[in-house]
């Protein structure tokens, strides 16, 4: 087994192989964790939230899942859940722009540039924009509003996913940096990002 460490507020690039599997785990909890994948082929063809729901009908992973690319081709199962149903498939990774629209002023660490920078570490220059899956990050869905919620229930210690890979993939995991606080989404624990740990067995 190898354990990789995803710094906090960082991101980290790795190669998983069909029929691999992957945990992910917020050793500290209440940590967003954007789960990004592609096709180790071809890093045009990504996982898609909005592809993975339309057979799942849920806005929410839940163990039994298949996550799809945008080519709607399997690209990993969800197997367990160590962290109570609290995911999120809606939000789309935070980038430099919606923080300068939060107010932001200079450089703020994003998914999205975490994204970027890790694939660029394995040699590959992302330009799209791909979606991610939110692992670890509470959001409730209420007469077609979605809201997330800092107060219980959260994320606890040690709570993790377990997903197999149905193909060979390239992942990325983003410790989500999202620090802000007045915006009215409570992403992340109070206090600052912290380190997510990624076991491939
Ligand atoms: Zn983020």
């Amino acid at each position: 087994m190898e354990t990789l460490v995803v710094p906090a507020g960082e991101g980290h690039a790795f190669a998983v192989s069909e029929g691999q599997k992957v945990r992910v785990i917020t050793p500290k909890g209440q940590q967003s964790a954007d789960f990004f994948a592609c096709s180790a082929g071809d890093t045009s063809e990504w996982l898609s939230p909005p592809h993975t729901w339309m057979p799942t009908r849920s806005l929410h992973p839940r163990v039994g899942d298949v996550f799809l690319s945008n080519l709607r081709r399997p690209m990993l199962e969800f197997l367990e859940d160590g962290a109570d149903g609290l995911h999120d498939f809606i939000i789309a990774p935070c980038d430099a722009i919606r923080y300068r629209q939060f107010g932001v002023e200079g450089h703020h660490r994003s998914c999205a540039e975490n994204l970027v920078v890790a694939m660029r570490e394995l040699g590959h220059e992302i330009t799209a924009g791909p979606l991610a899956v939110n692992f670890f990050t509470n959001t409730v869905v209420e007469d077609g509003f979605i809201f997330s919620t800092p107060a219980s229930p959260v994320v606890k210690p040690g709570g993790y996913v377990l997903l197999q890979a149905c193909m060979d993939l390239t992942c990325v995991v983003s410790s989500c940096p999202y620090d802000l606080e007045g915006p009215g989404w409570a992403i992340n624990a109070p206090g600052g990002p912290t380190e997510i740990h990624v076991e491939l067995l």
